[in-house]
């Protein structure tokens, strides 16, 4: 009998004890979604994408339409915001991101500068299509002004997909725009667990959940049960760092991308410039050569006033001096990014040597 007390009164102990622990571990969310009004203000600026995308079957993950869902829509279906952030969303477009067009990028750019400005809010993330994103969001790192984290996202499978990535996605880049060690980072890409730099990071492979990628630099960091852990800066300058203003802008100078092969010729470089170009890059073959075919229209552009810069079409490595070829140097910039920066280079200066300085700089 005495044994049988003290063997039900250690039971009744370590039930206890475990109830403890249960009601400890789950007071944390009780708390936060108890206390949403001290919770930071995050708005999401929502525009299209596969993020908002819906196929026929749960099975499809190609070939399906992007840029369905509202911005209200994507919020309502990650319920587990509302305990990281006072959230907020806002639509942009809601197209597909290869339909993202410079006056887009103005329109967002802007309305990013103007959430950021109020005392109240604390971050932004954006939601966009995967296939243009890094575009968007190195455009953002170099006019946003303010050190408050800008946060790209998006998903490469659609939300009626069995393990669609978007809810996660979503819910990792609000943990990062809400968190203050993400100030002055420079703007954020967020997906499938990884905080990529949006100097860096690019989309390497059309399909696969694990497409974003910092190539040499790597990552700025990783999130673990919703924690971002940062391992890294990038030492470009970004954001407050750049002569970059927006708020004056209508439009961009029409800047071209002319792709590097076997047998390539001029003609491409003579229609860009007949069709307005202000700017070329070329995406050159290696570290960024230039053929002997193509070499007499790229001197005629420059010699009318096109700034040409050269980058490389195999994903990565620095464009290096080469007296056999023309044209200003792209850092290890890729083509898609060396275009958006000869863009708004060109709206602060014509001069090829500072806007070589820009290209080391940024
Ligand atoms: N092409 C579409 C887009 O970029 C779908 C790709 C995606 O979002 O993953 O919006």
């Amino acid at each position: 009998m005495r044994n049988n007390h003290a063997h039900v009164s250690k039971y009744m102990h370590r039930l206890l004890a475990a109830l403890t622990l249960c009601l400890l571990s789950a007071s944390p969310v009780i708390a936060q979604s108890q206390t949403s009004g001290s919770l930071p203000h995050v708005t999401v600026l929502a525009t299209g994408g596969t993020i908002a995308g819906t196929a026929g079957s749960e099975t499809q993950t190609t070939g399906y339409k992007p840029g369905v869902l509202t911005a209200d829509a994507l919020l309502k279906s990650v319920p587990s915001l509302g305990k990281i952030a006072q959230v907020s969303g806002e639509q942009i477009s809601n197209v597909g991101s290869e339909n993202i067009t410079n006056d887009v990028l103005l329109k967002l750019a802007k309305r990013v500068n103007q959430l950021l400005a109020q005392p109240d809010i604390a971050g932004v993330v954006v939601t966009h299509g995967t296939d243009t994103l890094e575009e968007t969001a190195y455009f953002l790192n170099l006019v946003v002004k303010s050190d408050k984290p800008v946060v790209v996202t998006g998903s490469m499978r659609p939300s009626t997909a069995i393990s669609a990535d978007g809810p996660s996605n979503l819910l990792q880049a609000m943990t990062v725009a809400a968190s203050p060690e993400a100030r002055g980072r420079g703007v954020m890409i967020v997906l499938n667990d990884r905080i990529g730099s949006a100097r860096y990071t690019t989309k390497t492979n059309g399909t696969t959940l694990d497409t974003f990628k910092g190539n040499d630099a790597g990552y700025l960091g990783t999130l673990v049960d919703e924690v971002p852990h940062f391992e890294t800066s990038t030492l470009k300058l970004h954001t407050t760092s750049t002569p970059f203003d927006v708020s004056r802008l209508d439009s961009l100078p029409e800047v071209d991308i002319v792709y590097g092969y076997q047998n390539d010729g001029g003609f491409m470089y003579d229609a860009a410039v007949a069709h307005g170009a202000k700017g070329i890059v070329v995406a050159g073959v290696g570290a960024g050569s230039e053929s002997l075919l193509t070499l007499p229209s790229i001197k005629k552009a420059i010699a009318q006033g096109v700034i040409v810069a050269r980058s490389s079409r195999t994903g990565g490595g620095f464009v290096p001096e080469d007296p056999a070829y023309v044209g200003l140097l792209g850092d290890d910039l890729n083509p898609q990014k060396a275009r958006i920066l000869l863009m708004l280079a060109l709206t602060v200066t014509k001069d090829p040597s500072r806007i070589q300085e820009i290209f080391h700089q940024f």
